[in-house]
């Protein structure tokens, strides 16, 4: 297929945003970008903006739709251990339904691909491949022995490892021997996320988490510092030396007053990779990635008091960080890249001569109604036709969940 005389393709890298191209996609990837292509079918884009797929890097599956059965306050006041405690908990007939939801939810804003957490990972791939949308799920982990148990099942693609869980349970050589038995491709680990899991660790190990996983040599390529919205100058020197990446979630940062705030600047500055998750529904906002990447130059700004985050920024979170973070090629439009992209319909507001240019309109303005058509691994889908059966299917399953909800015990 070739996506012709596109009216911008926003590439997210370093060709820059191109203008009045065509795109040729073979198979699932992008096998050709320049002007007046041949080859396939074509279809016409002249008043398209083209960009990639959104990554959400950062999603906890079973407590997006639950009835945590505790005030919001006595959630916050326990957290992390209170979602801990939901996660540990959850029922498989509502985890599995509640994952339908937020991929549709999911594929409705934008988002080609999730980082996703959930306690039913092995069944998480059928659900993702129904939903056509891009999923690496992997378990939770809060004790030694369950990831004894996850390691002798040979799960590759990632875990979910709750640090402050594990400090609180376990001896310093037990931690060690917990990481070398970790095989997955990646690793992501909540670590400092509020004062009180900080203190916790400078209290038992003398030590702050991140600088403790350095000591240990936990942080490696392959590790994903999850929140770290407490984080020290010489933590972020650790993060840098180790090529860690991090994944923000501005929105848990204030509706759960954490009081701290992952410094992306200081992290982007030396090279880190960033990436953005919405987390849960129960300690963020939304499944909307895009709005997030809004509330993140809102909250940068705010927390240093300065211009410390534009919306080109915000965007590099959600495309082009996504390869380092998924080990897959992509979060941009480049050749052998995968075809994951946003076919966005052309409106006046984006016009380059209105506001700041292009790409701060697009972050600050983009609507879920403005994206005609989704493409993931080559395979279309005109949102333009489906979103109110997709709309329609979200609210049965919602009423569904509800319904198991009330008369759960
Ligand atoms: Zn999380």
């Amino acid at each position: 297929m070739i996506l012709k005389q596109c009216k911008y393709v926003i590439t997210q890298s370093t060709r820059g945003t191109l203008t009045n191209v065509d795109i040729r996609v073979e198979g699932n990837k992008i096998a050709e970008i320049g002007r007046e292509l041949k080859g396939g079918e074509a279809l016409p884009c002249n008043d398209k903006i083209i960009i990639p797929g959104f990554l959400n890097s950062h999603v906890h599956a079973d407590t997006c739709f639950v009835n945590s059965g505790i005030t919001e306050s006595e959630f916050i006041s326990e957290y992390p251990y209170s979602l801990i405690e939901l996660e540990r908990n959850a029922r498989k007939d509502l985890s599995l339904l509640s994952a339908e939801v937020l991929l549709e939810e999911s594929l409705l804003r934008g988002c080609t691909s999730l980082i996703l957490f959930t306690k039913y990972h092995r069944d998480i791939q059928e659900l993702a491949s129904k939903a056509r949308v891009r999923v690496i799920s992997g378990p939770l982990i809060y004790s030694i022995n369950e990831l004894r148990r996850a390691s002798s099942q040979g799960i590759e693609n990632a875990y979910c490892v709750y640090f402050s869980k594990l400090l609180c349970e376990s001896t310093l050589v037990e931690l060690k021997e917990f990481f070398q038995d970790i095989k997955a491709n990646r690793v992501y680990i909540h670590v400092s996320e509020t004062r009180k899991t900080v203190f916790e660790a400078k209290k038992k190990f003398k030590r702050f988490p991140i600088e403790l996983l350095d000591e240990l040599g936990l942080l490696t390529e392959k590790t994903v510092l999850t929140h770290s919205g407490w984080v020290t100058s010489w933590e972020i020197e650790a993060i840098r030396r180790n090529k860690s990446s991090v994944v923000y979630c501005p929105s848990v940062e204030m509706k759960l007053a954490t009081g701290g705030f992952p410094p992306i600047k200081d992290l982007t500055s030396k090279g880190v990779c960033v990436g953005l998750g919405t987390d849960s529904l129960l300690t963020g906002l939304s499944l909307d990635v895009i709005e997030e990447a809004r509330v993140a130059v809102l909250h940068q700004r705010e927390s240093y008091k300065g211009l410390t985050m534009f919306p080109k920024d915000a965007l590099n979170l959600i495309t082009s960080s996504a390869e380092k973070l998924t080990g897959l090629k992509i979060g941009k439009i480049k050749e052998g890249y995968l075809a994951d992209l946003l076919l966005i319909k052309f409106s006046p507001k984006f016009h380059e001569a209105l506001g700041h240019g292009l790409i701060p309109n697009i972050v600050y303005r983009l609507e879920h109604n403005d994206i005609d058509s989704i493409m993931v691994g080559g395979e279309l889908i005109e949102l333009s036709e489906y979103r109110n059966a997709i709309r329609d299917s979200i609210d049965a399953k919602l009423n569904k969940l509800s319904d198991l909800l009330l008369n759960e015990e």
